[in-house]
């Protein structure tokens, strides 16, 4: 038989995760501070519980997933007795101090913690294009549970530092975020003089591809072997060029403020005598000194 876990939190994350453990077998008891939640789940064969600490209660694994670890923070705080003992897996976004705190407050009510980022939309969720990534101090219990936590997506370890899977996740959000300014001003800009964005695409998306494939493994290795300088494009030819984005984008009517931070960042490459390296060099500018 599948071992007997907790949802807390039913929003559009917590109802697919709480949809896929059901569908894996799992026993499952809900909970959602808007009770209404729970109905579909319930009709799925899910049981709702009426409070926090009853669907504590009722399993040795707790997952929670709620908008922020503000929330998490409020609703566990009183129920640290009742989860002492059992596996809390909290799937909230939130910053890797968050998640060193959280597993502090853990460890002192003997709770076991294990941080989790989510690397997936709801719909991806039991999809083979998800993944969960893990940290905590407790390597052994992820491992108990780990077979459980694969019915939700493939799982990854990335280490025992609690606040690790949560700087993995800012980390590849963070790539998301810039890749997605820089989609949405291509639009904008291609899109200035009529070019329907469904003919542009296919160029954007292999564009972007075919640079991804190479920026991403140069600059490991610029950074890892601390070696940064180019015969391929450098910061000094980068900055001149790049005058001509800002005022392409002000000549077409588009804002400009999105993009001029980046300038500031080249010409500062430059006058620290940086000119000769390539855009990985970025990466250490970007360090407060
Ligand atoms: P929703 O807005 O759909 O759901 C938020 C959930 O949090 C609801 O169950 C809500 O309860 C609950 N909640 C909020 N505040 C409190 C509180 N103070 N006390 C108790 N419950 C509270 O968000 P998602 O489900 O989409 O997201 C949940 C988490 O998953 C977020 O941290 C998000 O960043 C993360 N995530 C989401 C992804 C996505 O694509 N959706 C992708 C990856 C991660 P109620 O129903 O009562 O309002």
């Amino acid at each position: 038989a599948q071992s007997p876990v907790t949802v807390l939190g039913l929003g559009l994350m917590g109802t697919a995760l709480a949809s896929a453990l059901l569908k894996a077998g799992h026993p499952t008891t809900v909970w959602n501070r808007t009770a209404a939640k729970t109905g579909p789940l319930a009709a799925q064969g899910a049981t709702p519980a009426d409070t926090a600490a009853d669907a504590v209660a009722a399993s040795p694994l707790i997952i929670v997933c709620l908008t922020t670890n503000e929330a998490v923070r409020a609703l566990l705080a009183p129920e640290a007795e009742a989860l002492a003992g059992r596996t809390l897996v909290n799937l909230t976004n939130g910053t890797p101090a968050q998640a060193r705190e959280l597993a502090q407050w853990a460890a002192a009510h003997g709770i076991t913690y294990i941080d989790g980022g989510i690397m997936a939309v709801p719909q991806m969720i039991a999809t083979p294009a998800a993944y969960i990534l893990y940290s905590g101090s407790d390597e052994a219990a992820f491992e108990t549970h780990r077979p459980t936590l694969e019915a939700l997506a493939d799982t990854k370890w990335v280490g025992k530092d609690p606040g690790l899977a949560a700087l993995y996740d800012l980390s590849l959000l963070t790539g998301m975020y810039g890749m997605a300014l820089g989609v949405a001003q291509a639009f904008a800009l291609i899109g200035s003089e009529g070019i329907p964005a469904r003919e542009f695409a296919p160029l954007l998306r292999d564009w972007i591809v075919a640079m991804t494939d190479g920026i991403v493994p140069e600059t490991a290795e610029a950074i890892d072997t601390d070696q940064h300088l180019t015969d391929v494009s450098n910061l000094a030819m980068n900055r001149e060029a790049y005058p001509n984005f800002i005022q392409a984008y002000a000549e077409q009517g588009l804002r400009t403020d999105a993009f001029e931070p980046f300038q500031d960042l080249l010409d500062r490459a430059v006058e620290e005598g940086h000119g000769a390296d390539g855009l990985s060099r970025l990466v250490t500018l970007l360090k407060k000194s």
